[in-house]
Parts: C-alpha cells; sequence; structure tokens
C-alpha cells in the first residue's frame, strides 16, 4: 500500500537532482484501463492465483486512487511503471485477503480477557473442534437407535457428573441462560433479587433489563450493604415464581454487609414450592484454592445447596468456547429446554464440540493444570515469570533504545472477565519508558502504537508514564522475540 507514496518521496529527491522526464506528473489519461492492467503479465499471474473477479475489484480501485492523484497533479511518473504498479496490486491485494479478526499476544496482565477474546483452547478442544467442523457429525443423531437425537446430550451427562446436577442444557452464552431461566420459569410472574446483586456485566447485561427482557417483574428486596432472609420471605406472594441470586463477580460489596446464602433461600422458596436459580457467571467448576487461587463458588457446591438451577459462562474460568451453561432439576431443565426461546438461543456444534472436549479435561483434574490454558497460565510461577522477564530484556532494551528505556518488575495481575475483581495475581514483566521527559506522552502512545502494529499485535498496558508488558500470558517467547527488529525499524 505504501509503494506509490515512497516513489512519491523518491520523485521529489530525484527532481532536486534534476532528473526532469521521470519527475513530471502523469495526467489521468496516461493512466491504463483496467483490462491492460490485468493483462501486465505479473498482474495476469496474480489473476490466475486469486480469479479474476477479486483482482479486478482491486485493479479499479487502484486506477481510481491513482486518477484522483493524477487530476492533483500529485501522480509521479514512476507510479505507473510496471514493477510499481504490480507491487500496488500485490499489497492491495494482500491488505483485502487480511482477516480483520487477527491473532494477537496479550501482555496485559488479565489471564482472561474480554476484548482479546477470553479463554484460550485446550489442544484436546481445537482437535475436537477440527475433527467435527470438517465433515458431519452426530449433532441431533442417535446412533443407538438410528432415530433423532438431542443436541444436549453431547454434553449433559459429563455436566451431571461434573456438577452433581440431575439434569443440564446449553445455549451461546450466560447473558442467554439467564435470560432463558427467567422467562422460562418466571415469565410475566415476580422474580425476587437481592439489591446487592443488581448487576451490570457490561455489555449491557443489567439485571433489571434482563428481567424486563425476559418478561418477568422483578421484585427487589433487602439493601445494597444487607439483605436478610426475612426480606425475601416478605416478598414472596402468589405472584412469585422465582428467587434468584447473582453472584456479584465484577465488584465487592465490603464492610457492613450481610447476604443470604442459597442454602437459606432455598428452604424459604422450597417451603412454599417455588424454585431457587442462581447465576455464578464465571463458574470454575472445581476448587480454585487448591492451586493458591482465589475462591469461586462452584456450580457443585450450589447444587448441594439445593439451588433448582445454576448458570455459569464457558469461556471464564471454565477455560472453554463461548456458552452459558445450565445446570439443575430435571424439573426446572426440562422447562427451560420445553421453552421455544432455547430454540434461538440453542449453541451451535463449533463451540459445543469444544465444550465436549474442554469438559472431558476436568475428568482428570490432577492433569489440568497442564492441559488447561487458562489455569495453565493462572498456576504459572510468578519465579517462572519473573525468569522470563529477565531472559528477554536484553533484546528489548536494545529493541527500544535510544529513545526507551527498559527494566524487569514485579506486577499485579488479574484473573479478568469480572471474575475475583478485587484478587491480583502476583507476575513480572518488562516496563518501558521514554528516556526523555519531553514528549513522553506522545513517545508513549508512539511505542504502544509500534507494539500493535506489528505482525501479531502485542497489547500491553500503560500506567505512570511506563508501558508495561506483563509476560504471565506469554508462553512462548520466540513470536514475540522475532518481532524485536520490526518494532526496533519502526521506532526509528
Ligand atoms: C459474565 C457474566 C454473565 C454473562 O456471561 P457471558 O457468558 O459473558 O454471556 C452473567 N452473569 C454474571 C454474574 C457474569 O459474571
Amino acid at each position: 500500500m505504501n509503494t506509490p507514496q515512497t516513489s512519491h518521496t523518491a520523485e521529489h529527491e530525484g527532481s532536486a537532482a534534476g532528473a526532469a522526464p521521470a519527475t513530471s506528473a502523469v495526467q489521468a489519461q496516461h493512466l491504463p484501463s483496467v483490462d491492460r492492467l490485468l493483462r501486465q503479465p505479473e498482474v495476469a499471474a496474480l489473476v490466475l492465483d486469486h480469479g479474476h473477479t477479486l483482482v479486478a475489484a482491486e485493479a479499479r480501485a487502484l486506477l481510481d486512487s491513482l486518477r484522483s492523484r493524477a487530476r492533483a497533479g500529485e501522480l509521479p511518473a514512476q507510479a505507473l511503471t510496471p514493477d510499481a504498479l504490480n507491487q500496488a496490486m500485490v499489497d492491495a491485494l494482500q491488505a483485502r485477503l487480511k482477516p480483520r479478526l487477527q491473532r494477537v499476544l496479550n501482555l496485559t496482565g488479565t489471564v482472561i480477557h474480554t476484548n482479546l477474546g477470553r479463554a484460550l483452547l485446550a489442544d484436546s478442544a481445537l482437535q475436537h473442534v477440527m475433527a467435527m467442523m470438517a465433515g458431519p457429525n452426530n449433532l441431533e443423531y442417535d446412533l443407538a437407535s438410528g432415530g433423532r437425537g438431542d443436541r444436549d446430550t453431547v454434553v449433559e451427562e459429563l455436566l451431571c457428573t461434573l456438577t452433581g446436577a440431575e439434569a443440564a442444557t446449553v445455549v451461546n452464552n450466560n447473558a442467554a441462560a439467564v435470560l432463558l431461566t427467567i422467562a422460562a420459569l418466571a415469565r410475566g410472574r415476580e422474580v425476587i433479587v437481592s439489591r446487592g446483586e443488581l448487576v451490570e456485566i457490561g455489555g449491557a447485561f443489567r439485571m433489571p433489563d434482563v428481567m424486563a427482557s425476559a418478561g418477568a417483574t422483578l421484585v427487589e428486596v433487602g439493601t445494597t450493604n444487607r439483605t436478610h432472609p426475612q426480606d425475601y420471605e416478605r416478598a414472596i406472594t402468589d405472584k412469585t415464581a422465582l428467587l434468584m441470586k447473582v453472584h456479584t463477580s465484577n465488584y465487592a460489596v465490603q464492610g457492613f454487609t450481610s447476604a443470604v446464602d442459597e442454602r437459606e433461600i432455598a428452604v424459604i422458596a422450597h417451603g412454599r414450592g417455588l424454585p431457587v436459580a442462581t447465576d455464578l457467571g464465571s463458574g470454575a467448576l472445581i476448587d480454585m484454592a487448591q492451586w493458591g487461587l482465589p475462591a469461586e463458588p462452584t456450580p457443585r457446591q450450589k447444587i448441594d445447596s439445593g439451588c433448582d438451577v445454576v448458570t455459569f459462562s464457558g469461556d471464564k474460568l471454565l477455560g472453554g468456547p463461548q456458552a452459558g451453561l445450565i445446570v439443575g432439576s430435571r424439573e426446572a431443565i426440562g422447562r427451560i429446554r420445553k421453552f421455544p426461546m432455547k430454540r434461538a438461543l440453542r449453541m451451535s456444534k463449533l463451540p459445543l464440540a469444544a465444550l465436549e472436549a474442554t469438559l472431558q479435561l476436568y475428568l482428570r483434574p490432577e492433569r489440568l493444570t497442564q492441559d488447561l490454558p487458562t489455569l495453565r497460565l493462572l498456576t504459572r510461577a510468578q519465579s517462572a515469570i519473573q525468569a522470563l522477564a529477565q531472559q528477554l530484556l536484553p533484546e528489548v532494551a536494545a529493541a527500544v533504545a535510544p529513545r526507551f528505556s527498559a527494566r524487569t518488575l514485579d506486577l499485579q495481575g488479574q484473573i479478568g472477565s469480572g471474575s475475583l475483581p478485587v484478587e491480583r495475581l502476583p507476575s513480572a514483566g518488562i516496563a518501558l519508558c521514554p528516556a526523555s521527559r519531553k514528549g513522553a506522552g506522545r513517545a508513549l502512545d508512539e511505542l504502544s502504537d509500534a507494539f500493535r502494529h506489528l505482525p501479531l499485535p502485542v497489547i500491553g498496558r500503560i500506567r505512570d508514564n511506563e508501558l508495561l508488558l506483563d509476560l504471565r500470558c506469554l508462553e512462548d517467547p520466540l513470536p514475540f522475540m522475532r518481532q524485536l527488529p520490526l518494532l526496533a525499524q519502526a521506532l526509528h
């Protein structure tokens, strides 16, 4: 894409040296036609590779832009040499065919980063997806009977084994799981929720709005910091359909607080013949504390406490694809599965394959910190990250010198995706600081810009006049290191 501009600059230098004919701007009528451009040997080779449709469209666009420059008297003759035209075509095709969805390196220090695609899939999940997507499969076909099957059965047994629930179903994401649960169990009736749990998850997922979309009436009880069992008891009327708990995953209410746990709510609800649902959000399937990570409630604990429905995400702490998992009693799950909205929110075969393979990893919990990328990254020892930072420092420092200085430092990372918002992960990395105070802000922007524009974009975070690269999520440093010469170039 830059070729025409480069030759433009070269032309001005040329004109200073007095190379007359090559420097004169060309007129629009000297541009080749689309057909002639396509017949030019190198461009014809591009047509053989990519087909006529795409190459002709790019040729037209290129000639249009050259024509505007010619009309403005800004088109140097060099831009029309066969080499320059061919190079411009190669660049245009490359830009057009470059996917918008790109791999990046997450050096933000937030492991499950919603903006960077959340959980990474395990190798076995990637392989299962590839194998299942490449041909027909038994998504809704019962191989035993030869009759129609239900896609839920792909993961239902696994989910029941892992959570202790009687039944399970899956939808597109957890927001859909919550919406569907409320709609199926409480449409046209009332749902009781504590004021301390009316969460906004981000991306316009707010509990009161979800309630309204599901066609249920929200009945708030208690206060922001304290809710008591009597609050729930008093709010129950003959319009009540559901008592609901929401895990406050992205904030913490601290100090003078009191909440009623699921066990107590279940006793109150079941005494009146009502179900209890709890939205866990992140939904770590097993106890994270066994690896020294902050404890998160598990679906199994909630089922044991008497919840009729538990909803959680597939791509947060669980470490799988985007998914909304709904586990609970046979009765409640049956109603949810039969509700028409389920069909609109159902999971596609692609994440379903990834989910099945991910859940299977949990059958071998001893291997999880190796096999599941999310846990592998979360449990990475600070000492290992510190050692990596030391190892990479000299080359990084050389690449950013002399405009920036580099040093290693300890950092506080985050789990991310609203999980455990107050907890920090002791981590380490490299801080890059502008060498001169003057224009430091601009220099820092330029640096993070240069990192983001590498072929494999590197995303760090800026804090106090430094660009921080947290290395917790850099498992293989090679792709990062190989780009340092390009970074050095961009900074010159
Ligand atoms: C993240 C979250 C959701 C939404 O889950 P998605 O899978 O992102 O749709 C809902 N509730 C809670 C408590 C959450 O933390």
